[in-house]
């Protein structure tokens, strides 16, 4: 899970590319950070946390020139800490390289030991160093060239933004598109962005998605693209759904598609899949709630929010006393008595991921007043871990992995579940047949191929009976 953002060609670059990634913040909140580029060299500010946090006056008016990339990171490979915050700055035979990725590459811990027993010295423990590294060594004179050169070598998820110090900005998604990114105008500049979320903040028009093993490259006299010189027959566009059912954000076109519709519609096909009588259709704020309208629109059932998301709670540092159970989720969600009690309650979430949550929300539901609670799940059950750039946990920690949906919902204590099916998830983005989507996490059917270490998470995960 991470944002990119990009834009070459504007007299505020950093402002603006400050704002693209607020509007990326959703996609990681550990650290963030922006690289810009003014005579022929570039400038670079990163920080651990958020944005607004990070970025004020003075670090921006550090950062002229008129292209600038930016990044939001939520580890997945790598650990948490400041040297691995992006965009990552190198200098090279050719002069200096940024890159900001988003996605994660499954191939990275063999290419990293072979390039250490050839003498590289990697200064994070992020797989994206692992391109820069293999750029360095290729022989192809121009950056566009090291870059084919370097992704020829690399498996997995990658939606990439690069930028030189001679002002040419490259952006890149891996031939299964895994990751989103889009082309963006803003008046003469070009911007580029994991999402259109922030298309629409900087009032830039999106023109189109950077497609599966497409390169394009921006300079001064404009943009050209160029396919991934191995693509030809790699690419196999498989967009991640769980951007559509969790990710991205509602008012985002990813893949070329409204996030928003996509969720009512999963929505819709669960309330016709799994009806049940109710009084009320209550979210799970804030993904949840496209879905619940959806459910609430084709059952009929009306459409409350039942339970409030406190936006305010960053880590809580402070330890419940032991009287004080449910406390963690209790600070971010509360029920609302005046929609629930009395009611039989139809409780919309996008995902079950645990079931820990579930189980405490139902608690509180109860505590407050509702007769009857039934959850459902606006997506397949979660059985199996992502490789390719969501944080999902290890399969141990799936509850689905391990228990049937009824066992679920004896565990949650809710009087019924239901969860949508595969096929009501994909037609819900309108590929019925699940063509040009990875759904891994949903049937363990991974379309690339797994790198040593993620096969053996998943042999242990097996013999512990997972
Ligand atoms: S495994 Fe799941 S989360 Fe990962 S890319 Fe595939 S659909 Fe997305």
């Amino acid at each position: 899970m991470c944002g990119v953002f990009g834009i070459h060609g504007h007299e505020e670059a950093a402002n603006i590319a400050y704002l693209g990634m607020h509007a990326l913040q959703h996609r990681g909140q550990e650290s963030a950070g922006l690289v810009a580029v003014d005579d022929n060299r570039l400038r670079r500010h990163v920080a651990m946390g958020l944005v607004s946090d990070n970025f004020n006056r003075d670090a921006l008016a550090k950062l002229p020139g008129r292209s600038a990339i930016g990044h939001v990171r939520y580890s997945t490979a790598g650990s948490s800490e400041l040297r691995n915050a992006q965009p990552f700055l190198f200098e090279y035979s050719g002069g200096q390289l940024a890159i900001a990725h988003n996605g994660n590459l499954v191939n990275a811990t063999e290419l990293r030991a072979e390039l250490e027993s050839q003498g590289s010295i990697f200064q994070t423990s992020s797989d994206t160093e692992v391109i820069v590294h293999l750029m360095a060594k290729a022989r192809e004179p121009d950056v566009l060239g090291k870059l084919m050169a370097a992704l020829r070598r690399v498996r997995g998820a990658y939606s990439l933004v690069l930028i030189t110090n001679d002002n040419r900005m490259l952006a890149v998604r891996d031939p299964n598109g895994f990751r989103p990114l889009a082309i963006g105008r803003l008046k003469d500049a070009f911007v580029l962005s994991s999402e259109t979320c922030a298309f629409d903040l900087v009032e830039a028009e999106y023109i189109r998605e950077v497609e599966p093993g497409e390169i394009v490259m921006i300079e001064k006299g404009g943009m050209t693209s160029h396919k991934l010189a191995f693509s030809a027959e790699h690419v196999r566009p498989t967009f991640c759904v769980f951007e559509h059912v969790y990710f991205a954000r509602p008012d985002s076109l990813v893949n070329g598609k409204s996030v928003y519709r996509a969720r009512e519609r999963m929505g819709q096909k669960l309330a016709q899949e799994a009806p049940i009588a109710g009084d009320v259709v209550i979210p799970v704020p804030d993904s949840g709630v496209p879905a619940a309208i959806g459910y609430s629109k084709e059952s009929g059932i009306p459409f409350e929010m039942g339970l409030i998301r406190s936006h305010y709670v960053g880590r809580t540092f402070i330890e419940p006393q032991d009287s004080i159970r449910h406390f963690g989720v209790r600070l971010k969600l509360s029920p609302v008595r005046s929609v629930v009690d009395g009611k039989r309650v139809i409780v919309v979430d996008d995902s079950l991921v645990r079931g820990t949550t579930s189980r405490k929300i139902v608690k509180m539901l109860r505590n407050a007043g509702a007769r009857e609670v039934h959850l459902r799940i606006s997506a397949p059950p979660t059985t199996n871990p992502c490789f390719y750039g969501i944080d999902t946990p290890n399969r141990s920690e799936l509850v689905a992995a391990s228990h049937t949906v009824e066992e679920i919902g004896r565990y949650v204590t809710c009087d019924s579940i239901a969860y949508l099916s595969h096929a009501g998830m994909m037609g819900a983005v309108g590929s019925e047949s699940g063509a040009g989507y990875c759904s891994a996490c949903f049937t363990g059917d991974y379309p690339v191929a797994l790198g040593t270490s993620d096969l053996v998470q998943i042999r242990s995960a097996r013999a512990a009976g997972v």
